[in-house]
């Protein structure tokens, strides 16, 4: 695959940040999270080369496997935001600035071993769809006063909208924001390509947006197909 045309590529960010800014939010403050997954290294290259340094995997071999070409060229900051396994916590922790999908204490403890004090985000299943990650929003408060105590820093709250109409998805992020405000956690990971502008309504600090910047994903192999 060919990385993507730089002016092409730089229009596109245009192109969200009008959209983050027409939903009401600042695009100096909304960070940008551009996923990255089922692309090529040249995707992640290009990203950074447009000023996308943040970039978002959901794969931990693709993470491993990007994560050196990238930095030959390029300081960025990557973003776990997949499901994951405890046994890939090992190999990601040099490797990830910011743990976005920790929705249980084993997960969470085994982060705190591999890499103390580390950055992370709750995920919180606000659509109850059972398919999607995310501890219940009722249990949040109590993983989020455990995973503190074992020593990680916790900074804010991530999740994944309900599938379908943004107008849907809309109600939980209004859930994630006022959990978020109850616990007095600065970061709200919120908004894909398709409910950005839900999300930023309801208050996103963070979209993770890959479709929209890079265009359809080339399948993964083994890969569930949606974001989980
Ligand atoms: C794939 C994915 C995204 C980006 O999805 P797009 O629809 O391509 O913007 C964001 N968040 C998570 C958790 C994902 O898995």
């Amino acid at each position: 695959m060919t990385a993507p045309d730089p002016a092409v590529l730089a229009a596109r960010v245009d192109r969200v940040q009008d959209r983050i800014a027409a939903a009401g939010g600042d695009p100096h403050q909304v960070q940008l999270l551009a996923v990255t997954k089922g692309f090529g290294p040249e995707i992640a290259l290009a990203a950074a080369g447009a000023g996308l340094i943040d970039l978002g995997e959901n794969y931990a071999q693709e993470l491993v496997a990007k994560a050196p070409v990238v930095a030959e060229r390029f300081e960025v900051r990557w973003h776990a935001i997949g499901r994951l396994q405890r046994n890939k916590v090992r190999s990601l922790a040099p490797l990830v600035h910011l743990w976005q999908t920790i929705d249980r204490l084993d997960l969470g403890l085994e982060v705190a071993k591999r890499a103390p004090g580390a950055r992370i985000l709750v995920q919180v299943n606000v659509s109850d769809e059972p398919q999607k990650g995310g501890c219940d929003p009722g249990d949040a408060a109590e993983l989020v006063a455990r995973l503190t105590d074992a020593g990680l820093a916790v900074q804010g709250l991530m999740t994944v909208g309900r599938t379908g109409n943004p107008a849907e998805a809309q109600a939980g992020f209004r859930l994630l924001r006022g959990l978020a405000d109850t616990l007095n956690l600065p970061v709200r990971s919120m908004g894909m390509s398709g409910d950005l502008e839900a999300a930023v309504a309801e208050g996103a600090t963070m979209v993770r947006v890959g479709s929209a910047l890079f265009g359809p994903r080339p399948s993964v192999p083994g890969a569930p197909a949606g974001p989980r």
